[in-house]
């Protein structure tokens, strides 16, 4: 991870830590608000003793680079650039391996070649990674042939084994986040400073993934990519742009313990960041105005999302950037509709022209994924292919009606070839799914149905 902007060195100066800030001291008054999707902690002692320990470690961002990736974010709201996000819906401590971390950096790269390439747009990469351990849950137990359990809250909270221990919430587990974040990001900024993520290497991140028709074309836009580039070299154009690049980290601010301890104030200005990943957002099912993920994330000065499905109201949307936005400042709010795609058309224009009329510059992005879930007839929760896509293209649809800007683009994919979600054109069938079916919580595109997507969506933006 290669910053360009020659003032982030000067923000790899030390955070103030002291525990006596008035700042940090503020920041715990979420506990006032009413909150939801917060485990149970069995033992507030333990929980005091992380909380101290994750409140003395080193940041895992730093401010310089959340305050970069805020221009950025400003530029794609103008329709200067577009945001690519994507990654697990769940990460678990067992995947966040190298080889695995490198599959997802690589499809996610492959993706932002796909946009750059057919859109002449640049493409912000940021992976919805080093941070995405914790689930929000539509039910605190879960029932199986009649023994109910606490629910699995991801591995920041408790094991995923149906059995009562694994399921009791541990607060020793947001320490193990904090260290597999970490590691995560030692990871990531290798892959992507340390030449990996190099155009130059268009090709070599096709390497070792299953041939689709998705594949292969991917090979046709990585040729004229790298002749371009051959071109630039002879003519002895910077190559500083194209070797370094910028990879940022984000989740869902679900646990505020753990987003709390991380919180730093930045000693060049007094501010507060969250220093747990760049971009952070609030989920669908935390997003109560007057509720403690709202309240808490209001006090930082990270870019901001803010997940809204198709119950989502105007009065809702203005109130949430009222709090969070108050200064309407470029780059700090991002709105990523999730309405499913038989609403998209519908309900999204509403919010757009709101959004428009009341000077809202938000980035607005699609989940095209989590208002399009179902459960096929052998058992699965699954998404299909088809309904994705055409969210994608309703949510276009949308922006081109109303005037205004899309975006950016919020996935949950894997650079493995699972098998989780129905079709493509490798048209996997419910009987399909079996065959590698490995999230814990929700279904992701696979590498190959990772790129028809970029494709699509490539294809859009160049309209
Ligand atoms: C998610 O992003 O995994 C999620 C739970 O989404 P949402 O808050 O939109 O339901
Ligand atoms: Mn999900």
């Amino acid at each position: 991870m290669s910053y360009q902007n020659r003032n982030v060195a000067a923000s790899f100066h030390p955070f103030e830590l002291s525990e006596s800030s008035a700042h940090l001291e503020a920041l715990s008054s979420w506990r006032e608000y009413p909150r939801i999707q917060q485990p149970t902690w069995p033992n507030e002692e333990e929980r005091a003793r992380v909380f101290d320990e994750l409140r003395a470690a080193p940041p895992l961002v730093f401010a310089g680079e959340v305050d970069l990736l805020r221009t950025h974010l400003a530029k794609a709201a103008r329709g200067e650039a577009f945001l690519l996000q994507g990654g697990d819906c769940a990460e678990t401590f067992a995947d966040s391996t190298a080889d695995r971390i490198k599959n997802k950096v690589q499809t996610i790269l492959q993706m932002a070649a796909i946009l750059t390439y057919g859109a002449s747009l640049p493409t912000i990469k940021m992976g919805r990674m080093a941070g995405q351990f914790a689930k929000p849950r539509s039910s605190d137990t879960e029932t199986i042939d009649g023994v109910s359990l606490p629910s699995y809250r991801g591995d920041a909270v408790n094991g995923y084994e149906f059995t009562p221990e694994s399921r009791v919430p541990d607060p020793s587990r947001l320490w193990k986040m904090y260290t597999t974040a970490s590691q995560t990001l030692n990871l990531l900024r290798a892959f992507t400073g340390g030449g990996f993520a190099d155009l130059r290497q268009v090709q070599a991140w096709n390497k070792g993934f299953v041939e689709s028709d998705a594949y292969s074309k991917y090979v046709r836009v990585a040729d004229d990519i790298e002749r371009a580039v051959r071109f630039m070299e002879a003519i002895g154009v910077d190559f500083d742009p194209i070797r370094m690049v910028e990879f940022y980290s984000s989740h869902e601010a679900l646990l505020l313990d753990y987003e709390e301890a991380l919180a730093r104030v930045d000693s060049r200005t007094g501010e507060i960041y969250g220093c747990s990943g760049h971009f952070l957002w609030i989920g669908e099912r935390t997003r109560q105005i007057d509720g403690a993920h709202v309240h808490f994330m209001s006090q930082l000065r990270n870019p901001i999302g803010v997940k809204l499905g198709p119950n989502a109201s105007v009065e809702d949307m203005l109130r949430l950037a009222d709090v969070l936005d108050p200064e309407r400042e470029a780059g700090r709010l991002t709105f990523v509709s999730r309405m499913g795609a038989a609403n998209v058309r519908e309900k999204l224009p509403v919010l757009l022209e709101a959004a428009k009329s009341e000077g809202i510059e938000a980035v607005w992005v699609t989940d095209p994924m989590h208002g399009n879930t179902i459960t096929s007839s052998n058992g699965y929760k699954t998404r299909r292919f088809d309904d994705i896509m055409d969210e994608v293209r309703g949510f276009f649809e949308a922006h081109w009606e109303v005037g205004t800007v899309p975006a950016g683009l919020h996935m949950e994919l894997t650079g493995d070839d699972v098998t989780e979600v129905l079709g493509g054109s490798g048209e996997l069938d419910e009987e399909g799914l079996q065959h590698r079916y490995e999230t814990l919580v929700d279904p992701r595109l696979n590498h190959s149905q990772s790129l028809e997507l970029a494709f699509l969506v490539a294809d859009m933006l160049g309209n």
